[in-house]
C-alpha cells in the first residue's frame, strides 16, 4: 500500500514553538524491554525479541547505575553550538573504559536467551579480551559491518548505548547545537534509527527522529527526506498488517528510506523494538531496491550508512 500525504512543514506550521531536541528519558531501556515484551507474543522474531528485552532490562540497571564520567567543558560545549557540531560524537570522545564491564553483564544475562548455536557463537568469541572488545566497538562505530562478530554486536551496541546515553542525559538543552535541521544526531552524531511521529503532550503531530546510539530525539519536519532534504514526491509504505502504524518513508531522489512509526495514545511504541518487530517491511522495501538509512544496533543492517557529520 502506498500513500502521498503532506507538504515538508504544512504541520509544523502551525505548530508554534517546537521543542527541537529531547534527551534520553530516565526510563528509555525499561520502557524498551516492556515494548519488546509486548510485541514477541505471537510474532515471528518472538525469541529475538525476547533476548533484546532482557538486553534492554539490564541496560537500565547500567544505566541507573553509571558512573558520574567527565563529560565537555563550556568551552567545547560552546565551540559545538558555534559550528553546527556534536560534542559527544565518539571520533573525540571514545568510551570510558568502564563499557567493558557492561558488555561482560550484558553477555551474562542475554546468553541465557539465546538459542544453542548463538550459545556456542557467543562462548567462540574471545569477549575476555579488551583489546578484541575495541576492535569490535571502533568497527560498529564506524559502520564497518564486514569486520563485527554478528554474534556480539548487539552486546556492544547495547554496552555503548549505555554509555553514550548516560552522558547525554547530563547535559542541558540550551548547550546543543540546534539552530538547523540535522540528518544525523546533534549530541553525537551518529544515524537515527527511526522516526517518530508523537500522538500525545506538546510534541503531538511532530516528528521527531531517535538517535541510535545516545537516545536523544531531534525535530525534523514531516514529509521530507531524512538523508537528503528532499521534499518532493515522498511515499509512504506499509505492508504489514499487524503493525500498521510502522511505515517506510521512502524519497524517489536519493532512493532511501527511514521507519516512521505512529504513536498510538494508548501504547508506549519504542523505535528499536518496533523497528525489529517490522523487518518484514524492510525486506520488501529491499526489493524495491530502497536502502535503509538508519542504523538499528540489535539488528545490523547488511550495510550501515557511512558515518559521517552533517
Ligand atoms: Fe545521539
Ligand atoms: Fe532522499
Amino acid at each position: 500500500m502506498t500513500t502521498s500525504i503532506l507538504q515538508p512543514g504544512q504541520i509544523e506550521a502551525a505548530a508554534g514553538d517546537i521543542t527541537r531536541l529531547y534527551l534520553p528519558t530516565p526510563t528509555l531501556f525499561a520502557d524498551r524491554a516492556e515494548r519488546c515484551r509486548q510485541l514477541a507474543t505471537d510474532h515471528p522474531l518472538g525469541g529475538y525479541l525476547t533476548f533484546c528485552a532482557a538486553l534492554a532490562q539490564q541496560q537500565q540497571l547500567e544505566f541507573d547505575q553509571f558512573p558520574l564520567l567527565p563529560l565537555p567543558d563550556v568551552k567545547v560545549l560552546h565551540h559545538c553550538r558555534e559550528h553546527g557540531m556534536p560534542p559527544l560524537a565518539p571520533e573525540g570522545w571514545p568510551p570510558h573504559p568502564h563499557w567493558h564491564e557492561v558488555v561482560q553483564r550484558l553477555l551474562k544475562v542475554g546468553i541465557t536467551c539465546l538459542p544453542a548455536e548463538g550459545q556456542q557463537a557467543v562462548r567462540d568469541a574471545p569477549t575476555n579480551d579488551p583489546s578484541w572488545l575495541d576492535v569490535q566497538k571502533t568497527a560498529l562505530l564506524r559502520g564497518y559491518v564486514e569486520r563485527l562478530d554478528p554474534a556480539i554486536a548487539p552486546f556492544i551496541g547495547a554496552a555503548l548505548q549505555v554509555q553514550w546515553s548516560a552522558l547525554a542525559s547530563r547535559l542541558s538543552v540550551t548547550e546543543l547545537p540546534l539552530g538547523e535541521e540535522h540528518r544525523l544526531c546533534p549530541v553525537c552524531g551518529s544515524h537515527p534509527l527511526a522516526s517518530v511521529l508523537s500522538a500525545t503532550g506538546p510534541a503531538k503531530g511532530l516528528r521527531y527522529l531517535h538517535c541510535s546510539l545516545c537516545g536523544c530525539m531531534w525535530h525534523m519536519v514531516r514529509a521530507k527526506c531524512s538523508n537528503c532534504d528532499n521534499g518532493q514526491g515522498i511515499e509512504y509504505f506499509s505492508f504489514n498488517e499487524h503493525l500498521p502504524h510502522v511505515q517506510a518513508e521512502a524519497c524517489p531522489d536519493c532512493n532511501s528510506y527511514i521507519k516512521l512509526i505512529r504513536q498510538e495514545e494508548s501504547v508506549t511504541i519504542d523505535p528499536l523494538a518496533d523497528d525489529l518487530a517490522s523487518l518484514a517491511l524492510d525486506l520488501r522495501m529491499g526489493e524495491k531496491d530502497y536502502a535503509k538509512t538508519s542504523v538499528n544496533l540489535f539488528f545490523l543492517h547488511a550495510a550501515i550508512p557511512a558515518r559521517s557529520h552533517g
